[in-house]
C-alpha cells in the first residue's frame, strides 16, 4: 500500500497529466497509475529510421487551442507552421485534379453553393448547441434523433458537396456520417468556433506542428512529476462510496480521498466499480463508441512534391487513403506524406493482410502524386482500434439518442470519483486542447470539494 495521497489519477494521457499538473501546483499529493508504459496516451512519436520524429497520434495544434500551448510552452516544446504552400489535390472519379482555395469542388459552381450553403447552415446551426449541456438546446432532441447522413440526404443535393462533405465529417471525427447524432456533430462544430476552424491549416486546427511531437508534451508533463507517475499500471477495479478511493491496479492498491479517471467513456466502462456505477452512468459508457483511424507515414528523400507547386493536401473520393497532408519536418527534409485511413476504410483496411494494406495505400499515393509517390523509402502505419487502452480514435463519438438520454453523466461527479478526457470538455472536444481543458476542469472540481 503506498501512502495515501490526496487524489489517484487514472490516465496518463494529457487529460491526466494536466490534472496532476494542476494539483500538484495546488500543492495537492498525487499519485498517476497508467496502464501502458508509456505517457501521452492518444499522443505517440516514435523515430523514423533516420531518427525523424513522426507522430503516429495527434499532432496538429491550432488558433484558440490556448491550453494546450500554455502548456506546451512551459515543458519548453515549441511549434512550427504546418506546409501548405502550392496546389490542393482533388481526386475524384479517378482523376487528380489541382485546384487553389479552401474547399474542392470549385470547378462546379453548383456543387460549390451547395457546399458553402451546408456550412453556413450547420455552422448556425451548431452557434445554437450550449457546449456544457447540448441536450438543453432547443432542438437538441429533433437533431439527436437524426444522423449527420439523414441530413446531408434531405438539405444537399446528391453529387459532389454531399462527397465532400461526407469526407469533412469522417476526416474530423473518424467515423461515417451514417454512425454520429446530428447533435452530436453540431457539439463538436461548437466547441471548436466553427467548421472552417476544423478544416483549415493555416487560421484552423491544421496550423502548427510541435517540434519534438506531440508526445513529448506529456514526456515533459510526466517527467516534472517524477515519482508520482506509476506506468504498467492498468486500473481494474475502483472502490469508492466509503470515504475514500481505492484502485487496484495490476497487483498495485493506492488509497486516496478522490480519483480522477481522464479516459474516454468506453475505456471507462471497462474498469469494474464497487459499488457498481448508478445506471445512468453504466449506459452512457456502454454508447460512446471511438471513431477508427489507421494513420500512414510515406517518407521520401525530399518532399518531391512540393518542386511540382503541390501543397501535399489531397482529398480523395475513393481508396483507402482520402486525405493527405505533407508531414515533412521543418527543414523540409526528408519528405514525409501523412495518410488517415478513416470511418469505413479503417474498418476494412485494418482486417487486410499487411501487404495488400501498404499496396492499397502506396496506389492511392501514386494516383495522387504520380508513381515516384508510390516508392518511399519508409512506410509506416498505426491503427488505433488495436491499441487495448484507447480502442480507437480520434475520440468517443455519441450515436443518437446518447446526448439527449445521458449526456449528463458525461461529466457529473459519482461520489469521489470525477470524469476526464477530451470527450468531457465543451472547447475542443476530441482534441488535445479538450484534453487539457477537461484534466484542469476535473482537478478544479476536487479542489473545490476538498
Ligand atoms: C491518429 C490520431 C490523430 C490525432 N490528431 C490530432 C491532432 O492533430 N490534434 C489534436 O488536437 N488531437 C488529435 N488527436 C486526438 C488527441 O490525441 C486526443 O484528443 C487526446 O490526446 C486525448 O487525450 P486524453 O488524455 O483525453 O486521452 P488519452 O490520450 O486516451 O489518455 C488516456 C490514458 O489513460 C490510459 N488508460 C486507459 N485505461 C486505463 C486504465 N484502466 N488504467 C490506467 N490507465 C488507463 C491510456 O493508456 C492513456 O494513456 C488525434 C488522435 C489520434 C489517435
Amino acid at each position: 500500500m503506498t501512502a495515501a495521497p490526496d487524489v489517484v489519477v487514472v490516465g496518463a494521457g494529457l487529460a491526466g497529466l494536466a490534472a496532476a499538473r494542476r494539483l500538484v501546483d495546488a500543492g495537492a499529493e498525487v499519485v498517476v497509475l497508467e496502464a501502458r508504459d508509456r505517457v501521452g496516451g492518444r499522443t505517440l512519436t516514435l523515430p523514423a529510421a533516420d531518427g525523424t520524429p513522426i507522430d503516429h497520434g495527434a499532432q496538429w495544434i491550432g488558433p484558440t487551442q490556448h491550453r494546450i500551448a500554455a502548456l506546451a510552452e512551459r515543458v519548453g516544446v515549441t511549434t512550427y507552421p504546418s506546409y501548405e504552400r502550392g496546389l490542393h489535390t482533388e481526386f475524384r472519379e479517378g482523376r487528380a485534379r489541382r485546384y487553389d482555395g479552401p474547399l474542392p469542388g470549385d470547378d462546379d459552381p453548383a456543387s460549390a453553393v451547395a457546399m458553402g450553403q451546408a456550412i453556413r447552415e450547420l455552422d448556425a446551426m451548431a452557434a445554437t448547441v450550449p457546449p456544457e449541456a447540448p441536450w438543453t438546446a432547443e432542438q437538441a432532441l429533433a437533431w439527436d434523433s437524426q444522423t449527420v447522413e439523414t441530413w446531408l440526404q434531405a438539405r444537399v443535393p446528391a453529387g459532389q458537396a454531399r462527397t465532400w462533405l461526407r469526407e469533412a465529417i469522417r476526416s474530423t471525427l473518424a467515423a461515417e456520417a451514417r454512425d454520429l447524432s446530428l447533435l452530436h456533430t453540431l457539439f463538436v462544430i461548437r466547441s471548436a468556433g466553427g467548421i472552417a476552424r476544423l478544416l483549415a491549416t493555416a487560421g484552423g486546427a491544421q496550423e502548427r506542428r510541435f517540434h519534438h511531437g506531440a508526445q513529448a508534451i506529456s514526456i515533459r508533463l510526466a517527467e516534472s512529476l517524477g515519482d508520482r507517475v506509476v506506468l504498467g499500471a492498468p486500473a481494474q477495479v475502483v472502490r469508492h462510496g466509503d470515504g475514500r478511493v481505492v484502485v487496484e491496479a495490476a497487483g498495485r492498491t493506492v488509497a486516496a480521498g478522490r480519483a480522477i479517471l481522464a479516459v474516454p467513456p468506453a475505456i471507462a466502462g471497462r474498469i469494474g466499480y464497487r459499488p457498481a456505477m448508478p445506471g445512468w452512468r453504466n449506459q452512457l459508457t456502454q454508447r460512446v463508441p471511438m471513431g477508427s483511424v489507421i494513420k500512414v507515414h510515406a517518407i521520401y528523400e525530399q518532399p518531391f512534391w512540393r518542386t511540382e507547386g503541390l501543397s501535399g493536401f489531397v482529398v480523395s473520393d475513393s481508396g483507402p487513403v482520402r486525405i493527405v497532408y505533407d508531414n515533412s519536418p521543418e527543414d523540409g527534409s526528408p519528405g514525409v506524406l501523412v495518410g488517415f485511413i478513416e470511418g469505413e476504410q479503417a474498418r476494412i483496411w485494418a482486417r487486410r493482410d499487411p501487404a495488400d494494406r501498404r499496396a492499397g495505400v502506396l496506389a492511392c499515393l501514386a494516383d495522387y502524386f504520380g508513381e515516384r509517390a508510390g516508392r518511399p523509402r519508409e512506410l509506416l502505419e498505426r491503427s488505433w482500434a488495436d491499441e487495448e487502452y484507447s480502442g480507437g480514435c480520434y475520440a468517443g463519438y455519441f450515436p443518437p439518442g446518447v446526448w439527449t438520454s445521458f449526456g449528463q453523466a458525461l461529466r457529473e461527479p459519482v461520489g469521489r470519483l470525477h470524469w476526464a478526457g477530451t470527450e468531457t470538455a465543451t472547447a475542443w472536444t476530441a482534441y488535445m486542447e479538450g484534453a487539457v481543458q477537461s484534466g484542469q476542469r476535473a482537478a478544479d472540481e476536487v479542489l473545490a470539494a476538498s
